[in-house]
């Protein structure tokens, strides 16, 4: 079929496409093409300026297999109309969410997915994230015993097991953004790095002089050190230990990523004062919608009350979190000291 597309360089194509399908913009009707240098991306009408080429191409239809587990599960209609629609994958683990009265039908769940997605090597479910580690409580449901996995994101591949350390698979577009605006020569301080997925798309997308990744988590920096070697960087450094202390430990930074979105305000000022004029905090928290800028407002206030100016430069809803609650990003840059 003729078709309006996005002409992409290859090496941007999956960014863009992501980009593309979470705004609703990509039509999946139809099968992407590569050509030489360059892969063409279907697109709706009415798509805006976003500094591609737009050309006609001849795609071929796709067939759409059905990818509804729920049609697998063996339960009354209005108890599988209350099955999750989506579920977290890491490498080839996939992690669902139950209501409690929902939980004994967990083996039927795992196996219905491992039916629809035969990729999947095992199902666990997850009963919640604990203490200032944010680790999942995970319990195996269907296929193999083991959560530890391998994960690919943008091309950085990451060993994982999610039931020691966290891992969250639906920020790699913003950390791919993050990595975009990295500058030659930065020094970035991640002080939440988990097993290292920021560290590592820095290090992979962008020329830094250093990065220093911090977790209090033993098994994520150990995990992290493994990561390092598996996407053979040399310069990202883990390292162990409580932020809070660790930040004055290293030197001054361009960049420092705070994704502790429970209670990275607590660390926000000690960040600041570590953060060199021109340099950039990537902030993240979770709270009510209405409560966003306020609590942005609140850090500007409390910066210039520490003779610090700083102004955000961008702030983004990322994902919703609860009926009322989202995690939001935001930018925030150091412009002086006053
Ligand atoms: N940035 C990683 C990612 O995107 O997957 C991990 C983010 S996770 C939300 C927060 C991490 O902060 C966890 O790995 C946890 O162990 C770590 N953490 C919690 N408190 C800490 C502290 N005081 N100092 C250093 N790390 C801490």
């Amino acid at each position: 079929m003729r078709t309006i597309c996005l002409k992409v360089p290859r090496g941007e194509a999956e960014y863009v496409r992501k980009k593309l399908l979470s705004d609703d913009l990509l039509d999946i009707s139809l099968r992407i093409r590569g050509e030489g240098d360059y892969i063409y991306l279907p697109v709706r009408e009415g798509i805006p300026d976003l500094g591609y080429e737009t050309v006609e191409q001849d795609l071929e239809d796709r067939e759409l297999a059905t990818t509804d587990y729920r049609t697998l599960v063996d339960a009354p209609g209005e108890v599988r109309d209350r099955l999750p629609a989506s579920f977290d994958v890491i490498g080839d683990v996939a992690i669902i969410r139950l209501e409690d009265d929902l939980v004994d039908l967990a083996p039927s769940i795992g196996e219905a997915l491992r039916r629809t997605f035969p990729r999947l090597r095992t199902v666990a479910l997850d009963r919640g994230v604990k203490g200032e580690l944010r680790v999942r409580d995970l319990e195996v449901v269907a296929g193999e015993e083991g959560t530890e996995t391998t994960h690919l994101e943008y091309g950085v591949r990451l060993l994982i097991d999610p039931a020691k350390v966290y891992f969250n698979p639906r920020l790699s577009n913003e950390r791919r953004r993050i990595a975009s605006l990295v500058r030659d020569g930065e020094t970035v301080v991640d002080m939440f790095a988990g097993v290292g997925p920021f560290s590592l798309m820095i290090a992979k997308y962008a020329r830094p002089e250093i990065v220093f990744a911090m977790d209090l988590n033993h098994d994520a920096v150990e995990y992290m050190k493994r990561n390092v070697a598996l996407n053979k960087v040399t310069n990202v450094l883990p390292i162990e230990g409580d932020a809070r202390q660790l930040v004055f430990d290293v030197p001054c930074a361009d960049r420092i990523i705070m994704n502790l979105p429970h209670s990275a305000r607590e660390f926000f000022h000690d960040a600041l004062t570590r953060l060199k004029i021109g340099g950039m905090i990537h902030f993240y928290t979770i709270c009510d919608r209405e409560d966003i800028d306020p609590i942005l407002d609140r850090l500007v206030t409390e910066a210039a009350g520490m003779g610090v100016l700083i102004a955000i430069l961008r702030r983004e809803e990322l994902k919703t979190y609860s009926p009322s609650m989202s995690v939001f990003s935001a930018d925030i840059g150091l412009v002086d000291w006053c």
